[in-house]
């Protein structure tokens, strides 16, 4: 019999399971994946498919077993592990890291192990992976762990295929491997048990700046007001959500609510944040989530964060290594100079990081994973496509959350999260990253996709390169709809909704409420939402005041300052004269029509923000204070092609004159949008005869919104389509460009 499966862990697991059963044959690694050669008693073969079926090694994924019959027999006298065949494509060689396996557990906290409280514990079914390769094929010598040559109890695992060490690359002890010190501020080490000491410091307060897999954190006592109100001084006041960190399922329970599927996301492999509905009066500080129902908690997945959770019992802040919207830390010396001054201390090791690799997020949908940011654990994987890349594309992403990815056959190599593209470091990340992943996964792009937008810095990117034979422009909402279609592997014409932040439009205005039809290759833009302007262009980003200020005078005139309303009130005349004037004679005013902003404007409107210090706050915060049943909604006013929000503002005006609760108005609002989807949706389908609708952009994050819009579209007998795999946001947007340029090549342009 000869077989191929995929996975990881496996060679020892054949082996193991041949020799039990006196099969004879080979087991190696190839590009396909794993080849199997078993001669011996037929039945014993079929036992040991079926155990290679039902019982697996935790991190196999079995795509498929082949199996070849009628071969002629090669009288094998013993079975045995061939090395890797390392010609041929690579594709099956990295996989994304993954936290610390149950085995490797036991034997961390068992005092008789030799590798007991080791902070670098792994094995072949855990451990750094993606993080740790410089080179393929992935063998130690190719990985940051080269300087670290294996004592001889380490190598006999390492060689013995029987062993669940054998072939693990990272694989180490004390005697042999990285080592674990810890700082203060002036490079001074500790003596003593760091581990220990690091989790004193903690409990009285201190901010410890930690070296994990992917990058850095700064951790401090999350249970702690004192710490955690210094921590957010420190990093510059920034409102941005810290991430948790808890010893265990049970422990989060004191804080939130966990479904199962959510305890489930919390304990898989990749080790996510998963975003959980907090508790009313839990014991963490506002401060650590400011205006938001929920806390991203994830569980350790590094030895070294089992070690420290289990010395403190209590959880940790542990946000990325970072000041405001710069990339995390990842080198050491660049932790100690960027850190320097919200760190007391350094919890550092000598394990270099290769790839700055931030955690991933995600949260549950329906009882499904809905990742929201797809980085540590689960990049490289690859995307798998129902359509096939006949042609190796790289496809650039868009500006923010930046990923790129490269595709080709069934995979779709949608990279780590990259982040804003607006510094040079992020740029750089994402160039080597992309030299990175051509080698990786030895794909030689000769088509390029990227955004219509020409100021994205991925745009001049995939501009500036010279050899590529096809270069598609992808319009960003059709992107983000192709990118769903993608995720849900559907094909054909759908209905496809794109609401989201900002991104060019084919008019060259700003777009961001669209209905299409649309497939992979095209997109035809149906109804939209009216255009607004948007005085100050990026200034009317960060301050929704403006938004607010503009639908207001669309919808009531310029005599709305004269309303009574707590916004007209706080309204400062000079500036909005200032604004009108802007207006009137369009300057810097692009026009747009956002959804996102739309959001900022009710938001603005309610004065729950006048400015955002991170993308998307407003919109967030409106989530935030909506009650969770609406007692009305209401209606958008939809003429020709364009649909205008005029009607809804003067209501959540009257509502607001009407001293109705503003959680009330923004409840209301938010199922005005989700009838508003569900009204077009069935416009579309009476004249177009479809029923698909394909939910995207970066306003689905929004779950008050989603679970109702999902809910009254099935009511409808719609199929809808969500993100799954790829972020709603522009994460996914690599996806979809490569998906669009990939259906333009079969066309023919
Ligand atoms: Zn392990
Ligand atoms: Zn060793
Ligand atoms: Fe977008």
């Amino acid at each position: 019999m000869r077989g191929i499966v995929q996975g990881v862990g496996f060679r020892p697991f054949v082996y193991s399971n041949a020799s039990r059963r006196a099969l004879h044959g080979r087991v190696l690694n190839n590009a396909a994946g794993v080849l199997i050669d078993l001669e011996g008693d037929a039945s014993e073969i079929d036992h040991f498919v079926h155990e290679l079926q039902s019982n697996p090694p935790p991190l196999a994924s079995i795509e498929s077993i082949e199996r070849l019959a009628d071969l002629v027999p090669l009288d094998y006298a013993d079975f045995q592990i061939l090395e890797s065949d390392s010609v041929g494509r690579k594709s099956a060689a990295v996989s994304a890291d993954v936290g610390t396996c149950d085995d490797c557990l036991r034997e961390l906290f068992d005092r008789a192990n030799r590798r007991y409280g080791y902070p670098f514990i792994n094995c072949t079914n855990c451990g750094p992976r993606f993080t740790i390769v410089k080179r393929v094929p992935y063998d130690r010598k190719n990985t940051t762990m080269q300087s670290f040559e294996m004592c001889d109890a380490c190598r006999a695992e390492y060689e013995n295929p029987l062993d669940r060490r054998f072939h693990a690359e990272p694989t180490a002890c004390e005697a042999c491997g990285p080592c674990l010190h810890l700082l203060d501020r002036e490079g001074r080490y500790f003596s003593g048990d760091a581990v220990a000491t690091a989790a004193k410091l903690l409990t009285a307060g201190k901010i410890l700046a930690i070296k994990g897999i992917g990058g850095f954190h700064l951790a401090c006592d999350a249970l702690s007001k004192e710490a955690v109100a210094e921590l957010r001084g420190r990093k510059f006041r920034e409102d941005k959500p810290f991430a948790l960190m808890a010893r265990s399922v049970e422990m989060i329970r004191a804080f939130c609510r966990i479904s199962n599927n959510e305890s489930a996301l919390l304990e898989s492999p990749a080790r996510p944040i998963v975003l959980l509905e907090r508790k009313r009066g839990n014991a963490i500080p506002r401060d650590v989530a400011p205006g938001v129902n929920t806390l991203g908690f994830m569980l350790p997945y590094a030895p070294l964060h089992y070690l420290l959770l289990e010395a403190l019992n209590r959880p940790l802040v542990m946000t990325s290594g970072n000041i405001s919207d710069e990339p995390i830390c990842f080198r050491d010396d660049d932790a100690n100079e960027r850190l320097n001054g919200i760190a007391d201390y350094f919890l550092v090791h000598d394990r270099p990081i290769h790839i700055r690799t931030d955690d991933s997020v995600v949260r549950s949908f329906n009882e499904r994973e809905m990742v929201l940011r797809r980085s540590r654990g689960f990049a490289p994987a690859p995307i798998r496509t129902s359509f096939k890349f006949e042609r190796s594309i790289l496809a650039c992403g868009a500006e923010l959350k930046n990923t790129f990815c490269l595709a080709r056959g069934h995979s779709a190599f949608v990279s780590h999260h990259i982040g804003d593209l607006e510094n040079l470091e992020t740029l750089r990340s994402f160039t080597e990253g992309i030299e990175h992943f051509k080698h990786l996964f030895d794909i030689d792009p000769d088509v390029v996709a990227y955004d219509l937008h020409p100021e994205y810095l991925s745009t001049k990117y995939a501009l500036s390169l010279n050899n590529v034979s096809d270069k598609f422009a992808v319009q960003h909402h059709h992107a983000h709809v192709a990118s769903c279609m993608a995720d849900n592997q559907i094909d054909g014409e759908v209905i496809g909704v794109a609401f989201d932040g900002l991104g060019f439009g084919l008019d060259g205005k700003l777009w961001g409420g669209e209905f299409f039809v649309a497939d992979f290759c095209d997109a035809e833009r149906v109804v939209h939402l009216a255009n607004v302007p948007l005085p100050g262009g990026a200034k009317a980003i960060r301050e929704p005041w403006r938004l607010a200020a503009v639908y207001l005078q669309r919808a009531l005139g310029n005599n709305f300052a004269e309303l009574n309303l707590p916004f007209t009130r706080a309204l400062d005349p000079a500036r909005w004269t200032t604004l009108n004037s802007m207006i009137a004679a369009r300057v810097n005013c692009p026009e747009t029509s956002s959804m996102g902003r739309l959001f900022d404007a009710v938001s603005g409107l309610l004065t729950l923000r006048s400015s955002v210090n991170y993308e998307g706050q407003a919109a967030i915060e409106l989530e935030g204070i909506a009650e969770r049943v609406a007692t009305g909604f209401y209606e958008f006013q939809i003429a020709g092609d364009a649909i205008s929000a005029e009607p809804v503002v003067c209501k959540i005006v009257e509502d607001l004159l009407e001293d109705v609760p503003i959680g009330q108005i923004s409840a209301r609002f938010h199922l005005s949008v989700a009838h508003l989807i569900v009204n077009v949706a069935q416009k579309i389908r009476e004249e177009r005869h479809l029923n698909r609708v394909v939910l995207s952009g970066g306003v689905f994050q929004n779950m008050w919104l989603l679970e109702r819009v999902t809910g009254l579209l099935r009511e409808s007998h719609f199929d809808v389509f969500t993100h799954r795999r790829v972020p709603t946001n522009d994460g996914g947007i690599s996806l979809g460009q490569a998906a669009v340029a990939n259906a333009r090549l079969g066309r023919g342009h």
